[in-house]
């Protein structure tokens, strides 16, 4: 396309792979429920089109972490979408709750007690949910609150509609904790009986149908972030990232690259300087181990990657040389965001939400 002309890299984001994610996670935790996390833009890969697509997948309840991005999501969501906010309705933002129809997640005594004064002095009956901590120690009501907060609710005539906890070791299936966290929110059946259960996010779903409850969670796993850690990955992956050749030079062997001069050529070779670099989510820490690519040829990157570019090594590639202007695959088929992810030592979740606002964007 012309108008990605004057960009330096290129991100095509598939909008159907993400909804078949969805329905190929629904299938499998039915007759348990599937929600969609798309907190934090989600994912990166933008929630005002994400959101809308798995709304037509069939998904009914969408979870995102503030109320400012619950009134946003609003927005592109029928109101029988259910909007989750993960952190709760801070001090004076429970009428926007009300206004916008977001479900806060009560976390904690003083969610809770402002959340009953705000809807009694209101005289509104609406939905929430209660989260207990199981283990993690991060987010949820303490064990032993559970009763207080039974009868709390109750004294207001009201229930929660989901009661939730989070696994702090999903992604190991060998954690013993992981068993007991779904033991300690089994427990609370005792007190909130006819009150639904959630528990896994997008590991947790692959811990197998104990953990499936009412209602699972996933975020990653939608966005094509191996879930399971098993290769093949089970989820088909959603995004592809381009970066656009800006030179090409020849040089000698012993040639030094980048900054510190941290990268030397073993041969002669072309190098093509590729504009993406840490600025655009191309992580620093995955300089002298990532690559780019052209289809299923390796092209590995020379020295350190720089804030808006990086060097890459055109040995492998026969055929006409490459010029200014062109492409390089640097997420797809061959190399993926869990890819990325390993060289820069860290998890597709950090890469997916560093992927630049720079990058001229593509929802097919
Ligand atoms: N549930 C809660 C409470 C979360 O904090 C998150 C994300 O961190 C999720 C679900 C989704 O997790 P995942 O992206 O691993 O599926």
């Amino acid at each position: 396309s012309g108008d990605a002309d004057g960009y330096g890299g290129l991100l095509t984001i598939d909008l159907g792979a993400i909804a078949r994610n969805w329905r190929r996670l629904s299938a499998r935790v039915a007759p348990a429920r599937a929600s969609a996390v798309v907190k934090a833009d989600a994912y990166g890969l933008g929630a005002h089109e994400v959101a809308p697509t798995l709304y037509r997948a069939g998904c009914r309840a969408f979870f995102v972490a503030h109320v400012e991005e619950g009134i946003k999501l609003r927005a592109v969501l029928p109101r029988d979408a259910e909007i989750i906010i993960l952190h709760g309705a801070p001090a004076r933002s429970e009428p926007d709750c009300d206004a916008y129809q977001l479900t806060p997640v009560l976390n904690c005594m003083e969610q809770l007690t402002a959340w009953i004064r705000f809807t009694s002095a209101n005289g509104l009956k609406r939905r929430c949910v209660v989260q207990f901590d199981t283990g993690m120690t991060r987010f949820g009501f303490d064990l032993s609150e559970a009763s207080s907060v039974a009868a709390a609710l109750g004294m207001a005539g009201s229930r929660p509609s989901l009661v939730m906890s989070h696994l702090a070791c999903a992604d190991d299936p060998s954690a013993a904790s992981n068993a007991v966290q779904r033991e300690r929110l089994l427990d609370l059946r005792k007190l909130f009986p006819d009150t639904e259960l959630s528990l896994a996010a997008s590991s947790g779903i692959f811990l197998g149908p104990d953990y499936h409850l009412d209602l699972v969670r996933p975020g990653a796993a939608l966005y094509g972030v191996n879930p399971a850690g098993t290769d093949p990955n089970p989820m088909e992956s959603t995004i592809r990232l381009w970066g656009r050749i800006m030179q090409v030079r020849e040089v000698p062997a012993g040639t030094e690259v980048g900054y510190g001069l941290a990268g030397r050529t073993k041969a002669a070779t072309r190098l093509a300087t590729v504009a993406v670099g840490y600025a655009d989510g191309f992580f620093r820490s995955a300089s002298g181990r990532a690559s780019a690519w052209l289809g299923s040829k390796r092209l590995p990157l020379v020295g350190r990657v720089s804030m808006d570019s990086i060097v890459v090594d055109l040995a492998a590639l026969p055929g006409p040389p490459l010029v200014p202007g062109d492409l390089l695959d640097l997420l797809g088929d061959a190399y993926g965001v869990d890819d990325l992810a390993a060289d820069a030592g860290t998890i597709g979740y950090e890469i997916l939400t560093g992927l630049s606002s720079r990058y001229w964007r593509e929802y097919v």
